[in-house]
């Protein structure tokens, strides 16, 4: 049972791959060579997920995921939010860090969460599943591992960053694995892709 990904990132794939188990084929957009970049100009998570996942299924009638991911910080009304790949202009992850902390610096309400949307379009309809990682943001960075937003992010019960713990520990609670694990269950009900 295929399922296309609207990624180009095999680490991604791979990481979905994982948690779906050996049931399921999962593809991306370059075993299908889509190389267009996909306009993700939606204003919610969820609309972004939506336009990824639809776009790979109008391009190819196989039942597809989009999925759209970021750090919602409480004391900056929600930004990176749908901004955090770009917050500081591009993709670049310690110049978005250093905006993030310039913003934060004095302000004692660290409260933050990851979430991902992901959204599965077949030609019955879409289904939504989502996955949240609360945490407060540090006041500096700790840590080499993970990518992102990691190392100014504690979980809550944890005394590290994402960047502190092995790959495998931060999967474990992972907004990324808590969306994909809904999603897993969904696949399951219904008795796989149809
Ligand atoms: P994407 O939608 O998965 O491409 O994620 C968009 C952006 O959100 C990434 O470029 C990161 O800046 C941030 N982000 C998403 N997930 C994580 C994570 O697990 N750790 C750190 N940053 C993340």
């Amino acid at each position: 049972m295929e399922i296309l990904v609207a990624t180009h990132n095999l680490h991604k794939k791979e990481e979905i791959q994982q948690i779906l188990g050996s049931d399921y084929v999962v593809t991306s957009l370059s075993d299908y060579n889509l190389n267009e970049e996909i306009v993700e100009d939606g204003n919610t998570f969820q609309e972004n997920a939506l336009i990824k996942a639809k776009y790979c299924f109008e391009k190819t009638g196989k039942p597809s995921v989009g999925d759209d991911s970021g750090l919602v910080v409480e004391a900056l009304n929600g930004r990176p939010g749908i901004y955090s790949a770009r917050y500081a202009g591009n993709h670049n992850f310690k110049k978005n860090i250093e905006k993030v902390l310039a913003e934060m610096k004095d302000e004692p309400n660290r409260r933050a969460y990851f979430i991902t949307m992901l959204c599965f379009k077949d030609q019955d309809g879409e289904h939504y599943f989502e996955g949240r990682v609360y945490g407060n943001i540090t006041q500096e960075v700790f840590g080499e591992e993970g990518f992102g937003y990691d190392p100014i992010f504690i979980p809550d019960d944890y005394n590290m960053t994402f960047a502190e713990m092995l790959p495998e520990e931060k999967n474990k609670i992972s907004h990324r694995s808590e969306a994909l694990k809904k999603f897993l269950d969904y696949l399951s009900i219904r008795g796989g892709v149809l």
